[in-house]
């Protein structure tokens, strides 16, 4: 059963129910109907104190849940039954939504004692994961998108063929009332969906959607939502002028229906803590695709350092607020040089200022997540204890202030004026809210004295009466002179006045008989009772009181909210801003210099506007490990650097330390080098690693030439491109053509600034007949008889026998290495003799390379030993692939053709061509 079928069951009214629909009780009959109309999720239907679900979905809760199933039985039959317990919910439903299910709660909306008859329910809330809003279920450190994307036009003929290309996408954090929208071609459209990775999406009629490289959810809802007139009343209850906002119909569909949706989720009510829906360009952000993201390891650890990350490497922030901003500002570096700049002013005087950093660190810490705690109180789910966070929060700003007073940064100075101290609010809430509320807010405690004045008398009335209760004791002891007299409560009788056996001849007459204990009886009098009543009537009235004045007070909050968002903003930011600092202190980094701003069009750029790092360092390497070897960096604008070396020698963590270093600088933090002279880049692309995961079902060297074809495709002479290992995934030959090829084309056609760290040793006669192509490599050193890595960068190409060193550091026995050194030698003069072509050097060597004497493979098999790969590792290797490879006419047909095709004209993409034409022939 696939998950759809699975889903069918599960949604929408149980078929069995409906079958027998007539007969069925009013309350199975309310549950039917509920499901009926949320037919796209598990409706989960409030009975007192559990939901619970029926049927088929009853069996899918039971299941993920792991909550027995059970059974209901009535005159029309028996239903299976699950359900799970209102208190503490939260844990089942994280299940459900992480099995993919969406989750409607059927809420009881009438109090149980008051109504007549069957309790009224209603889908108050609907839970998948773009919409959730239950602090347990969300991530406090990461923002929690629904996402809605939608092409361009009205969707109907009249569109011109331009609009139709231009994709709309908007996205709505629910739990903190963000909203933001951007518009693009659809190739970038695509990319800043990757970057915003939604955990759900609503996807526009005639989306035109590839698989995508993670997992949202993908929402079916009406499509209607998505017309031009319907988004723009939708969006114009949250922009009083929508198209203002905007800048095509695509985006302003795609923010439409997000809202819309979001609307839905939430009980089909407007969203009063979206204050602000903001547009934006993504031209305006260095451009980090999903590849690069990963590949960089921004958030997600690839290697088995679990966890060790350039987010986790910078996330000292103090609250949630900051945690998700630095994020936010991680996914999306600045191109803006006076951003940039702005932000690393505040970064320096934050370092300049150790006492105004611990202070901030300091107040920061008992700042709450102001932004979600502003949209449940706008969602009327904030409790007492929220409306105390607030104030807590507040408290905090006027000192937050003072401690910016001295920095001297405009950045700071703007944070500073945008800290509203937000007297009124946190008055309100002083004066209204006692100050250590309970959980309940219908139980009253909640309200404090002196806040209300029909509520103090009411308790001043309660009050009255208990402290005529507590006199009354010693009254009856005296009026009686029954000194063990005791005045008591008790939650079913009340109020009683308890006399011992013995002294039962005493008891006045007034007294009127409550309740016989073995050696007491309980007695009542008629003023007792009254007083009881009166009591019990004004503590009543308090609660009911307590709980409206409650509600009030929340009410006038969330008027303020865009105001207390307003604060939130300033304090994320600041957050952030002091992170960067105590970061850059505590691990001894520098604050990067930038040539002219080579991504405005704006402005000259510098022609030589090179990336220059001194003694830097890889981020999250150094501190993963004991020693660090810093190297430097000197990439002239436009220039390739091919980076040769022994597998395991450093190669990838100098080019990611290479690409972090920048992107850290245009976040706006200092970075890890003793200095930097940098551009200002418009993207960074990667790829990197010739790791056999084979995601998305392509092969992985599919794969590797996709994302080869993307770069070659939108790099510009602004980017930077890091290629790791390209051309591994296929035969040496062919994998070293496309690999001259594509460093030949960057160079040529693309100028941005490369580094190809390549273990085709061949690939660096590159640099001999083009000036921006040159040579760096990383070596082994033999110490003691021990080959070890020196992690250090030099110029020129590594000795080409390097694999054999790592052989034997490998534990390769002596007489084997003994003979590779003789081979690689052998063929070094083979090498020699064939200078003049690339690709006929290449071809010279495939008939080599099943010797086992070509370093590559020597190194790959070394790898595989070092990595596990059992196949890689394999001893026939060099057997099985010299008895595919003897001589025949074939084969010399295909080296003719080979050693014909012209490669400096041929795209990468002819080459693979032409090349898999080759293979196809070999086959
Ligand atoms: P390659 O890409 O050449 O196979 P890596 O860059 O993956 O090598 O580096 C292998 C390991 O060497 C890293 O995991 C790290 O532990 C260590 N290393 C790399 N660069 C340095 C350095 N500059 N200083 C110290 N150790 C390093
Ligand atoms: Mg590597």
């Amino acid at each position: 059963m696939n998950a759809d079928a699975k889903r069918e069951a599960v949604y929408g009214a149980p078929p069995e129910m409906l079958a027998v629909r007539d007969d069925l009780t009013p309350m199975l009959s309310q549950y039917a109907d509920r499901c009926e109309e949320h037919d796209d999720a598990l409706v989960l239907f409030q009975v007192g104190d559990f939901y619970e679900a029926f049927c088929g979905a009853a069996e899918a809760v039971a299941r993920t849940c792991e909550v027995t199933l059970t059974q209901r039985e009535d005159s029309t039959g028996t239903w299976p039954m699950a359900g799970i317990p209102i208190d503490n919910a939260a844990g089942y439903l994280e299940r459900l939504l992480d099995a993919g299910y969406r989750v409607a709660l059927a809420e009881q909306v009438e109090d149980a004692e008051e109504a007549s008859g069957l309790v009224d329910r209603a889908v108050t809330q609907l839970i998948t994961p773009g919409t959730v809003v239950d602090e347990e279920l969300l991530d406090g450190g990461r923002a929690t998108y629904l996402g809605a994307v939608a092409r361009g036009g009205d969707g109907g003929s009249s569109d011109s063929d331009a609009e139709g290309d231009t994709y709309g996408l908007a996205v709505v954090d629910v739990s903190t009332g963000e909203c933001l929208v951007t518009g693009a071609d659809r190739a970038l459209a695509l990319e800043e969906l990757e970057r915003l990775a939604p955990a759900e999406l609503v996807v526009g009629p005639d989306c035109d959607l590839p698989n995508l490289p993670f997992d949202p959810m993908e929402t079916p809802f009406e499509p209607e939502a998505f017309d031009v007139d319907a988004a723009r009343e939708t969006l114009s209850a949250y922009a009083p002028r929508p198209d203002a906002v905007v800048e095509s119909a695509a985006e302003l569909r795609a923010v439409g229906a997000a809202l819309a949706y979001a609307e839905y989720a939430q009980g089909d009510s407007k969203l009063e803590y979206v204050t602000r829906v903001t547009r934006f360009d993504p031209r305006e952000f260095l451009q980090l695709d999903a590849t690069a993201i990963r590949s960089l390891e921004l958030f997600e650890s690839r290697s088995a350092r679990a966890g060790s990350t350039l987010f986790s490497v910078l996330d000292e922030a103090a609250c949630a607020l900051g945690r998700r901003r630095l994020e936010a500002w991680l996914r999306r570096p600045l191109v803006d040089r006076e951003r940039i700049e702005a932000r690393l002013d505040a970064v320096e005087a934050l370092c300049d200022d150790a006492l105004a950093r611990a202070d901030l660190r300091d107040q920061l810490s008992s700042v709450y997540d102001l932004e979600r705690l502003v949209a449940r109180v706008s969602r009327e789910r904030a409790d007492a204890r929220d409306l105390r966070s607030l104030k807590t929060t507040l408290d905090r700003v006027p000192e937050i202030r003072d401690s910016l007073a001295g920095t001297d940064s405009d950045l700071l100075a703007d944070l500073r004026d945008s800290l509203d101290e937000l007297e009124d609010v946190r008055d309100l809430v002083g004066d209204a809210v006692v100050s250590d509320p309970p959980q309940e807010i219908t139980e009253g405690g909640v309200i404090a004295d002196g806040f209300d004045a029909e509520l103090d008398d009411v308790r001043g009335t309660a009050e009255a009466g208990r402290e005529w209760v507590s006199n009354l004791e010693a009254r009856e002891q005296e009026r009686t002179g029954i000194d063990s007299l005791e005045v008591g409560y008790n939650q079913v009788h009340g109020y009683y006045i308890e006399v011992t056996n013995p002294n039962l001849d005493r008891v006045p007459d007034d007294y009127q008989r409550r309740q016989t204990l073995k050696n007491s009886e309980r007695f009542y009098t008629p003023e007792l009772k009254e007083r009881e009543d009166e009591i019990l009537r004004a503590s009543d009235r308090a609660d009911a009181l307590e709980y409206d004045l409650f509600c009030e007070v929340r009410a006038d909050v969330a008027t303020e909210s865009a105001r207390i968002q307003a604060v939130a903003d300033a304090l994320a930011d600041l957050d952030v801003l002091r992170t960067l600092a105590d970061v850059a202190v505590a691990n001894d980094y520098a604050r990067p210099e930038f040539h002219g701003n080579a991504a405005s069009s704006a402005g000259p750029t510098d022609e030589d506007a090179g990336i220059r790092i001194d003694a830097g360092r890889h981020p999250v390497v150094e501190r993963a490990q004991d020693e660090f070897v810093p190297n430097p960096a000197d990439l002239p604008r436009g220039s390739v650097a091919l980076v040769t070396g022994p597998n395991m020698s450093g190669k990838s963590t100098y080019m990611r330390q290479v690409a972090l270093v920048c992107v850290l600088a245009q976040v706006g933090g200092f970075v890890p080098a003793k200095s930097a002279r940098l551009p200002v880049l418009d993207r960074v692309f990667t790829r990197i690693g010739a790791s056999d995961d084979i995601a998305g079902g392509q092969s992985t060297f599919m794969r590797e030439m996709s994302e080869l074809t993307e770069i070659l495709h939108n790099a510009t002479g602004d980017s930077l491109v890091l290629l790791d290992e390209v051309g591994r995934g296929t035969s040496t030959a062919d994998g070293l053509a496309i690999a001259r090829a594509a460093t030949e084309f960057l160079h040529d056609e693309v100028g941005a600034t490369t580094l190809f760290a390549t273990h085709y040793h061949d690939l660096t006669d590159a640099a001999d007949d083009r000036e921006g192509v040159f040579n760096l490599h990383f070596t082994a050193a033999r110490r003691d008889g021990e080959v070890t890595f020196l992690h250090s960068v030099a110029d020129g190409p590594s000795s080409s026998s390097y694999g054999v060193e790592v052989a034997q550091l490998a534990g390769v026995p002596a007489s084997v290495v003994e003979r590779a050194r003789d081979l690689v030698d052998d063929n070094e003069v083979d090498t020699e003799s064939t200078e003049e072509d690339g690709v006929a050097a290449a071809n010279s060597e495939t008939g080599e390379v099943t010797e086992v004497t070509e370093d590559g493979t020597l190194a790959a098999y070394v790898d595989g030993l070092e990595n596990g790969h059992g196949q890689t590792g394999t001893p026939n290797r060099a057997a099985a692939t010299a008895a595919t490879t003897e001589p025949t006419p074939e084969l010399d047909a295909v080296a003719e053709a080979l050693r014909e095709a012209d490669l400096v004209d041929t795209t990468p993409l002819e080459a693979l061509n032409l090349l898999s034409d080759l293979k196809g022939r070999l086959e």
